[in-house]
């Protein structure tokens, strides 16, 4: 499946303060790449530096807010001046807003797409200039890993904005893939399922109308609320966001990796039933499951 090549990268994470990219990281960095890991908030970095040097690995922590331009442009340049190249660039930083569509405003939806879509596209603007620069030198296997999710593929009720963000996502990816293999540049979209992070705890994000008792949803909402604590509980409810990183140093150290890496217990069978079922059948078996006998 891989075609191992591995030399040493200069790599740019977004999102390390936590999960997947504070993971991935702190192991390419024990790998011997250097790692340019990025976060909005530089007051987070603890949990960062403690994971690389208990690995072993030293990484270099930017600011970095991708819904902000100057910040953006400020990390690329500074890594231009330090290094003259960018190989790899991990676009990691997301969250997801739980809430079903009457229940989110149209600025939660916004602000959705902001982080998880233009967000993205910022960072890779800000980027393309030196990897295409890095692409004609002596390749290294350039490439852009987009973190997107099944969701990309397969959407849930009550995470409309968060699915739309990454279908919009996976539709942009896909295009820029053609746009850019001629140019000597990979772009790959990696689908987790779920994994035990931050995004469903400190950092889950909830339409404000959703805690409405008036509202047409709010009993969804709950149950929702509860399957997905019941999940987090279980011990094989969600997957080890070790395995997303140890997929993402993988790919990394490919040089002609595929577009699209699926990863998570449920995931290929949830696509898989997706695409075999009726659409009502599928709809029928997703709120028995997760609303249980609300419906
Ligand atoms: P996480 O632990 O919550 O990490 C999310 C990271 O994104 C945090 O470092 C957060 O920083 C950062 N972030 C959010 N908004 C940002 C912004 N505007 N600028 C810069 N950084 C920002 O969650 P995770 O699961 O590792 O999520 C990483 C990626 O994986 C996301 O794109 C997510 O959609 C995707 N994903 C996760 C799962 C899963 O099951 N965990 C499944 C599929 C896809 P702060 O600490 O400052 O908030």
């Amino acid at each position: 499946m891989f075609t191992k090549f591995n030399p040493m990268s200069v790599v740019l994470i977004t999102g390390c303060s936590s999960g997947f990219g504070m993971l991935a990281a702190a192991r390419l960095a024990s790998g011997g790449h250097t790692v340019y890991a990025t976060m909005r908030n530089l007051d987070k970095k603890g949990d960062l530096l403690a994971e690389s040097t208990q690995r072993g690995g030293e990484v270099r922590i930017l600011e970095l807010d991708v819904t902000e331009d100057a910040s953006t442009v400020s990390a690329m340049e500074q890594i231009e001046r330090d290094e003259g190249r960018l190989d790899v660039l991990i676009n990691n930083a997301g969250y997801a807003i739980g809430g079903f569509f009457e229940d989110l405003s149209e600025q939660e939806i916004r602000d959705q797409m902001e982080t998880n879509f233009f967000g993205v596209q910022k960072v890779i603007r800000a980027a393309l200039p030196l990897m295409r620069k890095t692409a004609t030198e002596d390749s290294c296997g350039t490439k852009i890993l987009n973190i997107s999710s099944v969701s990309g593929r397969s959407s849930f009720p009550g995470l409309g904005a968060y699915g739309a963000s990454k279908f919009a996502l996976e539709g942009f990816s896909e295009s820029l893939y053609h746009e850019l293999l001629p140019f000597g540049i990979d772009v790959v979209l990696i689908e987790p399922g779920s994994y035990r992070t931050k995004i469903f705890t400190e950092n889950a994000h909830k339409a404000q109308k959703s805690e409405d008792p008036a509202s047409h949803y709010f009993k969804h909402t709950h149950a929702f609320r509860d399957q997905l604590r019941r999940m987090i509980k279980s011990k094989n409810g969600m997957g080890d966001p070790e395995d997303v990183a140890a997929l993402i140093e993988r790919v990394v150290n490919t040089k002609k990796p595929k577009l699209r890496y699926l990863i998570g217990r449920q995931s290929r069978l949830r696509l898989i039933i997706r695409a075999l079922l009726p659409d009502r059948t599928f709809s029928s078996m997703m709120h028995k499951r997760i609303f249980g006998e609300l419906d």
